[in-house]
């Protein structure tokens, strides 16, 4: 079995619009290591949720995968090129091996289906032959499995639940049909601090417990250094550094991923030391020459602005693209 679930090649995903071509992910290459979760940090707009997007290819219109290539290797050891699958292969593909869970439960559940509804339009529309038992019993399992009260849940609408029920229906409704991979797609914006924790929590026993891969996009590195195993962070449709948590944090080494950890406010460091990042995020439209983040880099020197740099491979596969660590060992 491949050790990685997904592989990003090189990939661009661009908006062909009237006058223009906005290109969110620009040649963006990373490997999804299997049964771990992986989170995809970046300010909005830096093109996590465009990215994670193509990966079911569901990219908002008019988005296309202009270039390179989306690989998802399948334990069965099949590999599906997912730029290439036409919708009956994708019907297959989603929910089968690739599950997603939307920001905002709240606006992703149908408000005049119950919860029992939802469950089951899912299993007829992938064609999943159960009887009317065994899907009742599926149902009450996974929601039993998200610690809701089973029973009771499955008769509700959604307006009769609060909005962290509803994000564990969500969840519970990605684990349908035993899926190999789940994208989380900033699973609990609009949730208190509280219900945030628990969620993440129930998630990270779905990893370990189910060996579920997980790809995490957040803006939030502190829910990074606590639940995700590997980082990468994004910046103007490029990933800038990507290595295991542990390590980033330690020894963070990209100009762009030590702001956003100087950023981040501590529960036991020192208020006045938290810095923000200067300037603004790029204009997608209108990206700066050479590296993209030069413009609001405290360490930029001239062939910064000039060319974009070439990205520096260590030997445990993690990397970074940024001149100051170019002639490092590759
Ligand atoms: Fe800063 Fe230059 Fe590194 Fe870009 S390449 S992050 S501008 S030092």
């Amino acid at each position: 079995m491949n050790d990685f679930v997904l592989e990003f090649k090189n990939v661009c995903i661009d908006y062909p619009l009237k006058k223009y071509t906005l290109r969110a992910v620009n040649n963006v290459s990373l490997n999804v290591r299997r049964g771990k979760i992986t989170a995809l940090v970046g300010e909005s707009g830096s093109g996590k949720t465009t990215l994670s997007s193509s990966i079911i290819k569901c990219i908002s219109e008019p988005g296309i995968i202009a270039q390179g290539e989306v690989i998802f290797h399948g334990k069965d050891d099949a590999e599906y090129h997912i730029e290439k699958m036409n919708d009956k292969e994708l019907r297959n593909f989603r929910w089968n091996k690739v599950s997603m869970v939307f920001q905002a439960a709240q606006s992703a559940l149908n408000p005049v289906l119950t919860v029992r509804q939802h469950f089951y339009e899912t299993l007829d529309e992938h064609n999943i032959k159960l009887t009317k038992q065994e899907k009742e019993e599926r149902c009450l399992k996974l929601l039993d499995y998200v610690k809701l009260d089973a029973e009771r849940v499955l008769k509700c609408y959604p307006h009769e639940l609060s909005g962290g029920m509803k994000q564990r229906v969500m969840i519970a409704l990605s684990l349908l049909l035993d899926p190999e991979l789940i994208i989380l797609d900033e699973p609990t914006t609009a949730l208190d601090v509280i219900t945030q924790s628990y969620i993440f929590n129930l998630l990270k026993e779905i990893n370990e417990t189910m060996g579920i891969t997980m790809l995490l996009m957040t803006h939030d590195i502190s829910v990074v250094a606590s639940f995700a195993d590997y980082i990468a962070v994004m910046y103007g449709g490029t990933i800038m550094e990507y290595g295991r948590v542990i390590d980033v944090f330690k020894n963070k080494k990209h100009p762009y991923t030590k702001g956003l950890i100087n950023a981040t406010p501590s529960i036991v460091g020192d208020m006045t030391e938290v810095k923000p990042i200067e300037g603004s995020p790029p204009n997608m439209l209108a990206l700066p020459t050479g590296c993209v983040f030069h413009n609001r880099c405290e360490k930029c020197m001239k062939k910064c602005t000039e060319k974009a740099p070439e990205v520096t491979t260590y030997k445990d596969g993690s990397f970074v693209k940024c001149y100051l660590y170019s002639k490092e060992e590759k």
